[in-house]
């Protein structure tokens, strides 16, 4: 695979199509970490509670050092293909995860000195993948547009950010935390049990303007799994722990 950094102006052409003889090349033997919004969306698209999502298509893994836990995506066992990618493409177009709608671009966000997102943007071409030959030319940030990465894009920020602040305050998440971690951020339907059963909400003293979003809505739980978890591992208070 050739990869070279991509620049805000650089350009390169590419264009997808489920006729091309590529089609899924790219969706196999994928080591493809999900992110906390990866699963909220893939969820909710496959109606699953999230102990059969994460029995049927997630493999835990943790972060090197900290242990903080991080979740792959499972490959099919019998030819390492994406579950979800079929003859007529994706099944879950709607609802891929990030990475599947940045590719051929990776994105990752460092988190500077002062707390601000750093941004980088590589163009990964595969010798198996006929996208680059020919079709329409983009930048970017126009691909990313095209391809509506950006609330992806804002929650892997989010998530990237607690990961730093955790492996900067050089701690190992004991068990505890761990399941902490992978309750608020994998297991929403979990943690809203939680949440009601701990009166969580009450002695946090969350507006009560957010209890109802957050006992409703998955991107207002999600939120505040990020906010507790800063609270919880400690240290780690961040703009949005100030928002309760
Ligand atoms: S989710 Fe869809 S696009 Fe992503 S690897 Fe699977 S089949 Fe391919
Ligand atoms: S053109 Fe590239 S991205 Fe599209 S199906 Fe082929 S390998 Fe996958």
């Amino acid at each position: 695979m050739e990869i070279e950094r991509l620049g805000p102006d650089a350009t390169f052409c590419f264009d997808c199509r489920v006729d091309r003889s590529c089609l899924n090349a790219c969706c196999t033997d994928l080591h493809l970490v999900l992110t906390p919004y990866d699963v909220l969306r893939l969820r909710r698209r496959l109606a699953l509670p999230s102990a059969d999502f994460l029995r049927d298509h997630g493999e835990a893994i943790e972060m090197p050092q900290t242990r903080f836990p991080i979740l792959q995506l499972q490959m099919r066992r019998s030819d390492r293909l994406c579950p979800w990618a079929t003859g007529a493409g994706c099944t879950v177009y709607r609802d891929r995860p990030g990475a599947c709608r940045a590719y051929p671009l990776g994105r990752t966000a460092q988190i500077g000195d002062r707390g601000q997102v750093v941004e980088q943007v590589v163009l990964q071409r595969e010798p198996h993948c006929l996208g680059f030959d020919g079709g329409p030319q983009w930048t970017a940030a126009r691909w990313f547009e095209n391809q509506e990465l950006a609330p992806y894009s804002t929650w892997a920020d989010r998530f990237s950010a607690l990961v730093a602040r955790v492996r900067l305050s050089g701690r190992t998440l004991n068990e505890q935390q761990r399941a902490s971690v992978r309750l608020a951020l994998y297991e929403l339907d979990r943690f809203r049990e939680f949440i009601k059963q701990r009166q969580l909400l009450r002695q946090l003293r969350v507006a009560r303007d957010r209890h109802r979003q957050i006992l409703d809505d998955d991107e207002a739980a999600l939120s505040f799994g990020f906010e507790w978890l800063a609270l919880l591992l400690g240290g780690l208070s961040s703009d949005h722990t100030t928002r309760m």
